[in-house]
């Protein structure tokens, strides 16, 4: 990936949530996906940085991932979005809250989705949508690739991969909550993730990232 990718990770909140901010150094457009918490910080980066917020993006609605939804969209103006399958789990925050001892966060009218296959835009780069169900119904992972200009033919180089919950160094999200699905998080990694070349690094939603050939060799739950 060229230096022009800005890829700043700030790991945000009590589960220190891994907020990915994506910017393009030269036309100054970025993506944020995950904002969790601490919108102050995002916006710090964002303004140093000289970025202007095209979308906010949630790889899933649990309450470490969108707590800051509310914030960082009033301050930006960028339109939120998540995969439809999760606005259920969106809506019941207040339980999510409850679960944790934590208040309940501010929330946003989300009015714009994305779904499998799904391009999004900033700079020169884009991010093709994977819908990954099984940690959540509206789980999606992001391919992060080179793009000429929007609507030309992408020229992928080592792409990155934002994995939200779903795939982590050397486990997997967890599929014991509301929603979630083991056998369907063993499917969406295998035939959405594991097909992916071994060199593409990932960030997952906690902790520290990866490559696909690292966990396809070495992840105690895909054998
Ligand atoms: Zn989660
Ligand atoms: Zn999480």
């Amino acid at each position: 990936m060229p230096e022009k990718l800005i890829h700043e990770i700030i790991p945000v909140g009590l589960l220190q949530c891994n907020c990915s901010i994506l910017g393009d150094r030269e036309t100054g457009e970025a993506i944020v996906v995950d904002p969790g918490e601490d919108v102050d910080r995002i916006l710090g980066i964002l303004h140093r940085d000289k970025l202007k917020v095209r979308a906010i993006v949630c790889t899933h609605t649990h309450i470490d991932h969108v707590g800051g939804l509310a914030a960082l969209h009033r301050a930006t103006g960028a339109p939120v979005l998540i995969h439809d399958a999760d606005l259920g789990l969106y809506r019941s925050l207040d339980m999510q809250a409850e679960w944790l001892g934590v208040p309940t966060p501010e929330t946003v009218q989300i009015r714009d989705f994305m779904k499998e296959g799904d391009m999004l835009h900033w700079g020169d780069f884009a991010a093709r949508v994977l819908h990954t169900p099984g940690h959540t119904p509206g789980s999606i992972c992001l391919v992060v690739e080179e793009s000429a200009a929007p609507g030309h033919k992408l020229h992928p180089v080592a792409p990155i991969l934002i994995a939200g919950d779903t795939l982590f160094q050397g486990s997997i999200g967890r599929t014991d909550l509301p929603g979630g699905s083991y056998p369907q998080i063993i499917r969406s990694i295998h035939e959405k993730l594991l097909v992916l070349p071994d060199d593409v690094v990932f960030f997952p939603g906690h902790g520290d990232s990866s490559t696909i050939g690292s966990e396809r060799e070495h992840n105690p739950f895909l054998r």
